[in-house]
Order: C-alpha cells, then sequence, then structure tokens
C-alpha cells in the first residue's frame, strides 16, 4: 500500500517536531526552557473564555454554524479590520476558519493550477512553500535579508514575476524575523500586482504586535481589495492558538469558493469558539494591550542579552514576538547550533533553515516565555557557546 504522490510533496512546520524532541529531553530528567514555538505564554482574556462558556453551557451552542462563520462574528471582524486595518468590506466577504491556517490551503486550492508560479517570503512561515508544492505550485523564494532589515527586495520580487506568476504571499510582521515592510515596499508590491494581475496573500497575524511605524493594509491600496485575501486571526492578539480561530477577507469573486471548500473540509468553526471571539473582538482591549507591553520589554531583553554573546549578533525586531540571531561567525549550520543548545544547554530554539533555506545561518528563539526563563536561556546559551568555541565539540541528540 502506498499513499498518493502529492504526500512527497508536502512540508511541515518543524516547530512541532522541535518541541516533541524538548519534550522527549525533558522525559529523561532534563530541563528544557522552550523558545521554540510561536504562542502566547498568556492566557486567553477572561471575559473571552466566559463568553464562550456562557455559549457552550447556557446558550446551547453546541450546533454546525453558517459555513463561513456566524453573523455577528462575521459583523464584529468587518468592524475590527475598520478601525485597525482601515479595510472596508462586508460580512459576506468573511471567511471565519478553525484558525489562520486554513486560509493558507484554501487560498492556494483555490488560485493555483498545476505549474503556477508563488512568490513567498524566504526565510518565511514553512506553510506557504509546502501548500503551493503540495497544490502543484512552483513554490518561488524571495530572500530576505539581514542587509536589508529582513524585508521582502520589492525589485528583487519585481524580478521574480513571470507570466506563471499568480500568487504573492507576504507578511508583515514576518515570522520568523520579526520584519515589517514598510509604506513604499507595501506601496510598491501593490503596483506590482496591478501591473502583472497577481493576487496577493497578505499574511496579518501579527498585526496587532507591531512595535514601530504604523501598519499598513496592502488591501487598502488602489485596485487590492479585489486581488487581495487579507488573513488574521486570534492566535496571537488574543493569546487563543488552542482556540482554532481564524479568518479571511476574501475578493467576492473567490469567496463562494472558499464557502465551498470550508464545507468540503471542516463545516464550519467550532460554534462556541465564534462567541468567544466576539467577545475578544468587542470587549475590553486591556489584556491584549497589556500582552503587547511586555512583549516589547521582552524584546529589549532578549535582544540586548543575545548581542552581549560574543559571536552572536541580532537586529531589533519591530513586529511579532521572536528574534532571529545570527550565529554564523561559529562556522556550524543553524540545525547543528539549534541542536547543539537543545542538548547542551536544554534551551529550544529553532534553525532558520527551519523556515527555509534562507534562514541558514540563524535560529529562532520566541520571546513568548517569562523574562525570568529568557534570563535563563541567554545565561544557558551564553556560556554554551563559549564552550563551543573553546572545545570545537559540537553536542547532538547521540
Ligand atoms: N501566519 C503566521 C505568519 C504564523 O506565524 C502563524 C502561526 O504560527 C499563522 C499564520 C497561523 O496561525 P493560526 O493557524 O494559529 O491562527
Amino acid at each position: 500500500m502506498k499513499p498518493a504522490t502529492r504526500m512527497e510533496r508536502i512540508g511541515t512546520e518543524t516547530a512541532f517536531e522541535a518541541a516533541a524532541r524538548a519534550r522527549a529531553l525533558e522525559a529523561t530528567g532534563r530541563d528544557v526552557i522552550h523558545l521554540e514555538i510561536g504562542e502566547p505564554d498568556f492566557d486567553t482574556p477572561r471575559n473571552v473564555s466566559e463568553a464562550a462558556s456562557r455559549a457552550l453551557l447556557e446558550a446551547g451552542e453546541t450546533h454546525y454554524t453558517a459555513a463561513t462563520g456566524i453573523a455577528p462574528l462575521r459583523e464584529a471582524i468587518v468592524a475590527d479590520v475598520a478601525r485597525w486595518k482601515g479595510i472596508s468590506t462586508t460580512p459576506d466577504q468573511v471567511v471565519v476558519t478553525p484558525g489562520a491556517k486554513p486560509i493558507m490551503f484554501f487560498t492556494m486550492l483555490a488560485l493555483v493550477n498545476e505549474g503556477d508560479e508563488v512568490i513567498y517570503p524566504n526565510p518565511g512561515f514553512p506553510i506557504y512553500e509546502s501548500m503551493a508544492r503540495y497544490v502543484g505550485g512552483t513554490p518561488v523564494a524571495a530572500p530576505l535579508r539581514e542587509a536589508n532589515d529582513f524585508r521582502m527586495d520589492v525589485e528583487e520580487v519585481a524580478s521574480l514575476i513571470t507570466d506563471r506568476t499568480k500568487l504573492l504571499v507576504i507578511n508583515s510582521p514576518h515570522n520568523p524575523t520579526g520584519s515589517i515592510l514598510t509604506e513604499a515596499d507595501i506601496r510598491r508590491l501593490a503596483e506590482l500586482a496591478v501591473e502583472r494581475d497577481l493576487v496577493v496573500l497578505a499574511d496579518e497575524i501579527y498585526g496587532r504586535l507591531q512595535y514601530s511605524g504604523e501598519p499598513l493594509s496592502i488591501a487598502t491600496l488602489p485596485g487590492m481589495a479585489d486581488r487581495t485575501i487579507t488573513l488574521d486571526g486570534f492566535s496571537k492578539t488574543y493569546a487563543m492558538t488552542g482556540w482554532r480561530l481564524g479568518y479571511g477577507i476574501v475578493p467576492e469573486w473567490l469567496v463562494h469558493h472558499f464557502s465551498r471548500l470550508v464545507i468540503n473540509s471542516v463545516s464550519c468553526t467550532n460554534a462556541f469558539a465564534q462567541f468567544g471571539a466576539v467577545e475578544a473582538l468587542t470587549g475590553p482591549q486591556d489584556d491584549a494591550d497589556a500582552m503587547r507591553d511586555e512583549f516589547i520589554a521582552r524584546r529589549a531583553l532578549m535582544v540586548d542579552g543575545l548581542n552581549a554573546i560574543p559571536g552572536v549578533t541580532c537586529v531589533m525586531p519591530h513586529g511579532a514576538f521572536y528574534t532571529f540571531p545570527n550565529v554564523s561567525s561559529f562556522g556550524r549550520s543553524s540545525a547543528e547550533i539549534a541542536d547543539h543548545l537543545l542538548y547542551d544547554a536544554g534551551v529550544c530554539g529553532l534553525a532558520g533553515t527551519a523556515f527555509g533555506k534562507h534562514g541558514e545561518g540563524y535560529l529562532r528563539f520566541s520571546y513568548a516565555n517569562s523574562r525570568e526563563n529568557l534570563r535563563a536561556a541567554l545565561e544557558r546559551v551564553g556560556e554554551s557557546l563559549a564552550k563551543l568555541e573553546r572545545t570545537g565539540e559540537l553536542v547532538g541528540s547521540s
């Protein structure tokens, strides 16, 4: 018996595998500080959990909902994107999904034909490349370089566009580098999309966690509303990763296809969770704001701490909750260094190459962990890398 050949084309998100290896190490009695997974370490705001709990226990919201989401949530999303992104849309164009990830999958399934090219940031969220390839498309990497503040080089993107290019994926603030696209970048990318007739998938999941400048949604620029799928969700802004709640703002001509994909795959998103999401958007924002403030403080702690380690340099990220330190001076691969730090120092980070080949030379450390743990992790990383320099001995899993 054999799986379908298309399964050879699917990738994965290494963070989950790294976390599993870290847990296996913990099971042997080792202490591990987790800086690998991209999820806030805060609890979901209590008012949100209470709203979902009322929907579950009191209102009996335990049945299928409309495929694209309950009306109050789609209305709340319309108001929220108007407020935070300046996007003017209607509830009919909102598609609620279990997490934001399905929006990536649905975008590729609905748009990308065999051989169509998809330009995406590399390093970048690994699912863009994986899904583009899985549906038979050709992922085309737009390299993000430290020398360009890990922003997409828009003129390079222009040079990568061919007659087969169908889709451009952008992500600002960016995972894993924490970079942001400038207003000029976004304006130029929009011009290119219009000139070359591209659809844009704008992954704005970290939009509320941008720490400098004003976020600009590409969907608001001339000619873009009808060619942009804006992806966002609840996982990061409201510490709701396990709830599985996200959404897309989808052009009118595509929304019917997205709805079909929802019906074919999941029918709808969890009913009572959607009521929690309404509260997240319409209730007090104090917890989300406090989380953001804490991330800003931790960002400084991490960046300063990493730059104080001989051989490591780290640029200041402008959003999300990741640092992307350069460890190329050690002359080892990112994967070797990430392994060394897990098994020698008990600090679990990710190799930059978990986000594509242009991540070589870097590690990703999430700062979604307590300041105390971040300080301890920095100390351990510093000692372990100093030992590596001294002895030349890499510690691995065996
Ligand atoms: N987009 C980016 C850039 C991410 O980093 C993530 C999660 O790590 C997602 C989208 C998906 O988020 P979720 O499916 O949890 O809503």
